[in-house]
């Protein structure tokens, strides 16, 4: 599997300016690996998320899974069968337990009901939830473990690609490094791509393949 982005560019009009945050942007992402993009605030790093996702149309350029264009695929089909995200502010379903945001994820109802609860149990127990947990109330949960329900949720998904806008931008230095390890895993072991924005310079150094977004387009870091 990979992802590739084909001379992407994206601009923006404001007060009859136009901004062009993109240009000619090439970059092929594999599975297997932990891509980690820095980046400063407002180089376009969100936004390239989002047209890598299907959330956002390039103005030109082309986004491929494998040998086809995601808008051949059809968009929806792309984003529900091919993409998780998960985001710095969590974006769990409030009001629902650990297993509850879990289950409303799942996009492919493969699973028999009996078999559901089991798989349900496991992507949370995976993720270092126990079962003292995966029953409260998500609003009742630390930070950190909400962060773990929302990667327990684009992992049950079943996604081959992962987007991961800043997930550790609200936690603790020690509480980020147990996602990333969980993210750096989920890469290796599971085959998953799994394309990360991050701050932290640190994190960034623990990456796969660790990218800038520098003067419209991605480069390695060095
Ligand atoms: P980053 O994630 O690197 O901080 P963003 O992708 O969020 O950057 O945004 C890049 C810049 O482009 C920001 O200044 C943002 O406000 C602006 N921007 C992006 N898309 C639009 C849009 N459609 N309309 C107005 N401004 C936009
Ligand atoms: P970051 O990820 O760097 O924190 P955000 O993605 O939240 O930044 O966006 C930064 C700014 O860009 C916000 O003010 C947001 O409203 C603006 N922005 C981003 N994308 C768009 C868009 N498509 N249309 C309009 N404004 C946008």
């Amino acid at each position: 599997m990979t992802l590739t982005l084909k001379d992407i560019t994206y601009s923006y009009k404001e007060n009859t300016q136009n901004y062009t945050i993109l240009e000619d942007l090439n970059y092929t992402f594999e599975a297997g690996k932990l891509y980690t993009i820095m980046g400063p605030s407002g180089a376009g790093k969100t936004t390239l998320l989002s047209i890598a996702s299907g959330l956002t149309s390039p103005i030109e350029g082309s986004i491929s899974y494998g040998e086809t264009d995601i808008y051949r695929m059809g968009i929806t089909k792309y984003r529900k069968e091919c993409t998780s995200i998960i985001f710095q502010a969590y974006n769990l379903i409030p009001y629902m337990t650990a297993y509850q945001n879990v289950k409303a994820a799942l996009k492919i109802k493969k699973h028999k009901e009996k078999d559901l609860k089991k798989y349900i149990e496991k992507s949370l127990n995976d993720v270092g939830l126990d079962e003292t947990m995966i029953y409260k109330n998500v609003l009742r949960l630390s930070g950190g473990q909400q962060q773990r329900v929302a990667v327990a949720r684009a992992l049950a998904a079943e996604s081959p690609i992962i987007f991961a806008d800043e997930p550790t931008g609200n936690l603790d230095q020690k509480t980020s490094q147990g996602i990333i390890d969980m993210l750096k895993e989920i890469a290796l072991v599971e085959k998953k791509c799994v394309i990360m924005v991050t701050h932290d310079l640190g994190i960034a150094k623990q990456a796969d393949v660790a990218l800038l977004l520098k003067e419209r387009t991605l480069v390695n870091m060095e």
